[in-house]
C-alpha cells in the first residue's frame, strides 16, 4: 500500500517511510491511496482474537513482514490485562467498549504500545535513530513514553506544563526512569509546550540532524492500530444480540479515534452510526450539525483529552467528504488558515449521512456518571460519560449502540467523587505510583532552553 497526501503534493511513498514522516510535506495529512474492502472476510475474522484480528487489518495497509507484525503486535497486547484486549461489557441500554486495559488506563495505549515496536523494528531496518518530541497536556504523553521506554534507538522527550497537569498524570510521565526517557517539564503553559515544539520542528535542518519524529495522532498507525477495536466490538455485540448492525459513540478530541471508526465502515463493517461527541470545546459538534467547521476559544472541562478546538485529523475526514478532491482540501484548509473558519455545503439538510452529533456539558458529564453508577453499577470516567450521555440521545432498536471507553475512571478521581460523592475510582496501577521515584527537569518555556536540553541528551 502506497500512502498519498491529502493535500496532493506529496509523491506517494510506502508504510514505514509514512509511520516515520508524521505530516506530509506539503502540510497535509498522509492517507492510503485506496480502502479495501474487507466485507467478504467478516464472517471468518469473526473468530480470530484480538491479536489475530490486528494483524489481518494492519496487513492490509502495510508491508511489514509476517512474522515480525505477529510478534510486534502479540508484545504490544500482552501488556495488556486481559487476553480480550478491548473487551465489551452491556450498562443499562448501551455496550462499553473498554479501552483502558492497557499500562496508561487510556485508550492510546492500544496505538502507541504498538507503534513503539513498530518504530524498534523499522529503525533497526535502516540502521536509523529517533528522537521523538511530544508536547502533553496529560494522556498522550504518558501512552508515548510506555511505548517506547527502554526500546533501542529511540529516545523520548515529553514536555508537559509544570504543575498544570493533574498530579497522577504527572506522576504517570515522571516514574519511568529508563534511561532513553526525558520528562522535562516547562515553566508554561500547555500552547507554550505546543508552540515550542512546532517551532522546533520548523526547522528542518535541526530537525534532520537531530532525527526528530513525532508520535501524535496524525501518525498514520495510530489510526490504522485503532481500527481493530471497532471490527473486535462489532463482532462481539452482533453475536449477543444478533443484531446485523452497530453503532458507535466515540468520545472526541481531535477526531483520530472516530477516524478509524470512519475507515472500518468505509472498508465494510455494517454500521449504522458513529456517534461523535463532545464536551464544551464544540467544534466538531458544530460542524457536523451546520457545515461551518469554525476555531473558537479552548476551555477546560472535567474531559481534558478532549479539550481541543482545532482537530488534527479532520483533515483526513475532510478529503473523503469532498469526494477525495485534494485541491478542495487544499483550498479549504487555506481558507481555515486565513480566517479561522471553513463551510461543507449540506446534502439533504446534512453534512454526513453516517455522523450523528452533539455536546454534553458539565452537568450532563457528571449526571451520567452518577446515573451509571447508581442504575446499572458501573463506573464511567468522565470522557466516556460525555460519549455515553450523548449516545443516548440516538438509541435504536435496530443497531445495538456501542459507547467506546477511552479512559479508566481511576485516572480521573476528582470528577468521580464530585459525580457519586465517593472516594471510589480506583486502580492498582495508579495506586502503585505513590511513593515511586520519579525523575524530571524543570526548564524555562523557551525554545532555546529544550533545543539545548535535546543536543546534549539525543546521543
Ligand atoms: C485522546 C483521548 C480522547 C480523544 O481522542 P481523539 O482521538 O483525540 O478524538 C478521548 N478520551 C481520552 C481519555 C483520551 O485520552
Amino acid at each position: 500500500m502506497q500512502y498519498i497526501s491529502t493535500r496532493g503534493q506529496t509523491a506517494p511513498m510506502g508504510f514505514s517511510d509514512a509511520v516515520l514522516t508524521g505530516l506530509a510535506p506539503d502540510g497535509g495529512l498522509l492517507i492510503p491511496e485506496s480502502i479495501p474492502d474487507v466485507s467478504g472476510r467478516l464472517r471468518r475474522w469473526q473468530r480470530l482474537d484480538y491479536p489475530a484480528l490486528a494483524c489481518e487489518i494492519i496487513s492490509l495497509y502495510s508491508d511489514i513482514p509476517s512474522d515480525v507484525l505477529t510478534s510486534t503486535v502479540r508484545e504490544a497486547y500482552q501488556t495488556f490485562d486481559t487476553p480480550q484486549v478491548a473487551p465489551v461489557v452491556a450498562a443499562g441500554p448501551v455496550h462499553i467498549l473498554e479501552l483502558f486495559h492497557g499500562p496508561t488506563l487510556a485508550f492510546k495505549d492500544i496505538a502507541l504500545q504498538w507503534l513503539g515496536r513498530l518504530f524498534e523494528y523499522i529503525l533497526q531496518q535502516r540502521h536509523a535513530r529517533l528522537n521523538i518530541l511530544a508536547a502533553t497536556s496529560g494522556d498522550t504523553g504518558s501512552a508515548a513514553i510506555y511505548g517506547v521506554r527502554g526500546r533501542r534507538n529511540i529516545n523520548i522527550f515529553v514536555m508537559h506544563p509544570h504543575r498544570r497537569i493533574s498530579p497522577i498524570q504527572e506522576k504517570q510521565m515522571t516514574s519511568v526512569l529508563e534511561p532513553n526517557v526525558f520528562n522535562l517539564a516547562i515553566q508554561g503553559t500547555f500552547d507554550d509546550c505546543q508552540s515550542i515544539m512546532k517551532s522546533i520542528f520548523r526547522d528542518l535542518e535541526f530537525k534532520q540532524r537531530y532525527c526528530l519524529g513525532a508520535v501524535n495522532s496524525v501518525n498514520w498507525a495510530r489510526v490504522l492500530a485503532q481500527m481493530v477495536y471497532y471490527f473486535y466490538a462489532a463482532f462481539r455485540v452482533m453475536e449477543a444480540t444478533r443484531a446485523a448492525r452497530v453503532s458507535f459513540a466515540v468520545p472526541t478530541g481531535n477526531f483520530g479515534d472516530i477516524l478509524a471508526g470512519y475507515y472500518a465502515v468505509r472498508m465494510g463493517l455494517p454500521v449504522r452510526r458513529l456517534v461523535l461527541a463532545t464536551n464544551e470545546n464544540d467544534i466538531l459538534a458544530r460542524f457536523f450539525n451546520t457545515g461551518e467547521y469554525r476555531r473558537g476559544r479552548v476551555v477546560s472541562t472535567l474531559s481534558p483529552a478532549m479539550d481541543i478546538q482545532v482537530a488534527s485529523n479532520f483533515e483526513r475526514y475532510l478529503y473523503y467528504r469532498l469526494g477525495e478532491n485534494t485541491e478542495q482540501v487544499r483550498s479549504l484548509m487555506d481558507q481555515f488558515a486565513r480566517t479561522g473558519a471553513l463551510r461543507v455545503p449540506l446534502r439533504s439538510g446534512r453534512v454526513d449521512p453516517l455522523i450523528v452529533s452533539r455536546a454534553a456539558d458539565r452537568a450532563a458529564t457528571l449526571s451520567t456518571i452518577q446515573r451509571y453508577y447508581e442504575n446499572c453499577g458501573y463506573l464511567l470516567d468522565p470522557h466516556t460519560a460525555v460519549g455515553v450521555f450523548v449516545a443516548e440521545q440516538f438509541l435504536d432498536p435496530d443497531s445495538p449502540m456501542i459507547c467506546l471507553a477511552t479512559a479508566h475512571p481511576a485516572k480521573f478521581p476528582e470528577a468521580i467523587f464530585e459525580a457519586v460523592g465517593l472516594d471510589i475510582a480506583r486502580h492498582p496501577v495508579i495506586e502503585s505510583l505513590k511513593g515511586k521515584p520519579t525523575r524530571c527537569e524543570v526548564l524555562a518555556a523557551d525554545e532555546r532552553a529544550v533545543r539545548d536540553y535535546i543536543v546534549h541528551h539525543a546521543g
